[in-house]
């Protein structure tokens, strides 16, 4: 834990051992910020892998891809497994139990379970053959002191419910996808303690106006849930993100890469989401039947989409990967740089290129290709 001044920007922030501070210890070393945008470092809920590893297969790896996602102006993320057998899971948490920081890696705040209670009619790129039912011994030892800290599931699926209110009291949020459900249900699920969507649009029934169902209930703020959003260019188109902006704001969107593990990897790698062989293409992650398995961008990329398409405010956009996850998960010391603050900052240029990231005081920078343009 470092200290650091960062002067010049957007704002000036001091950290000390770790965390912001009102003043700079004396001596601190100086960041020169001129010209840039100074913000909390960006939180990613749903990282399905990085740089050629995938977690949901080799959940051992979580610290490789922590360390790449800093590149992307990531300091704080979910690790994420799709449906997998009961064994992935347990793996997963032993995982992330033994991860420690290094001083240049983001950090995994917990586990999201995406899967493997979710609809066979919505699976998306999950290996069916996984899926399960909703049932209470399915999460056993699935709680928030164990790891896990955001549960993906389908609440039309029978005994949903049960599960929902059990997982809340484990203190893990949890979020609705990969589904068809109907208002009814997407209400009662609510009531239950689901408090989010995941990747709005995607995996779900469309938007029909004459038998709404989870998408609608979201947009129309029928129910009170902070919805993921996925803005790669490929998983939702321009207009959807601004009707999804416009809807619900900053205070209720996340933005999320979806990133797995052909973040990082050149045009045409080949790599695996879980077991499923795919290819990266110039339209996004796809395997041999061209159904779409997470994406190639990183969160900073999403950034750029979602501003390009809503035309929202910086401040605003930057909220939806700061804030607003950072509320979602009820972590209050990440997503704002007030004091008390986790030192973890990123800085960014005005069209939102990442130029240095920030962990626990310590700059970790880099130059790429694009930051030769400033
Ligand atoms: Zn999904």
């Amino acid at each position: 834990m470092a200290d650091l001044h960062i002067v010049g920007g957007s704002r000036d922030v001091a950290i000390v051992a770790g965390r912001v501070a009102d003043a700079p210890a004396s001596g601190s070393p100086v960041l020169d910020a001129r010209g840039l945008l100074v913000a909390p470092g960006l939180i990613d809920l749903q990282v399905n892998g990085a740089a050629g590893h995938d977690l949901t297969t080799c959940p051992e790896r979580i610290a490789d891809v922590a360390r790449h996602l800093v590149r992307h102006g990531v300091t704080a993320f979910l690790p994420t497994v799709i449906t997998a057998p009961p064994d992935a899971y347990t793996q997963a948490q032993r995982a992330i139990g033994s991860w420690r920081q290094d001083g240049a890696s983001a950090t995994p705040l917990g586990l999201h379970f995406e899967g493997p209670m979710l609809s066979p009619r919505r699976p998306g790129a999950h290996p069916v053959w996984h899926l399960r039912s909703a049932a209470v011994p399915l999460i056993e030892g699935w709680s928030r002191a164990a790891g896990v800290a955001l549960v993906t599931l389908a609440p039309e699926l029978p005994g949903a419910a049960v599960v929902i209110d059990e997982l809340r009291r484990r203190g893990v949020i949890v979020s609705l996808g990969h589904s068809e459900a109907s208002l009814v249900e997407t209400r009662a699920a609510v009531d239950a303690g689901a408090s989010a969507i995941t990747h709005l649009y995607n995996a779900m029934g469309a938007l029909e106006h004459r038998r709404p169902g989870l998408l609608a209930a979201a947009l129309a703020g029928t129910v009170d849930v902070t919805c993921g959003l996925i803005a790669d260019g490929v998983h939702v188109s321009d207009a959807a993100l601004a009707l999804a902006f416009r809807a619900l704001g900053a205070d209720r969107i996340v933005l999320v890469s979806d990133a797995m593990a052909a973040l990082g990897l050149p045009l045409g790698a080949r790599t695996f989401l879980g077991q499923l062989a795919v290819t990266l293409t110039v339209d996004g992650v796809r395997d041999a039947g061209g159904r779409l398995a997470g994406s190639a961008a990183g969160l900073d990329v999403g950034l750029r989409r979602l501003r390009e398409a809503t035309g929202a405010l910086v401040g605003d956009v930057l909220a939806t990967a700061t804030s607003t996850p950072a509320r979602l998960l009820g972590i209050d010391d990440r997503g704002h740089l007030g004091v008390g603050a986790v030192g973890d900052v990123v800085l960014l240029t005005p069209g939102l290129d990442v130029v240095h990231t920030v962990i626990g005081g310590r700059p970790v920078s880099w130059f790429s290709a694009r930051q030769l343009s400033l």
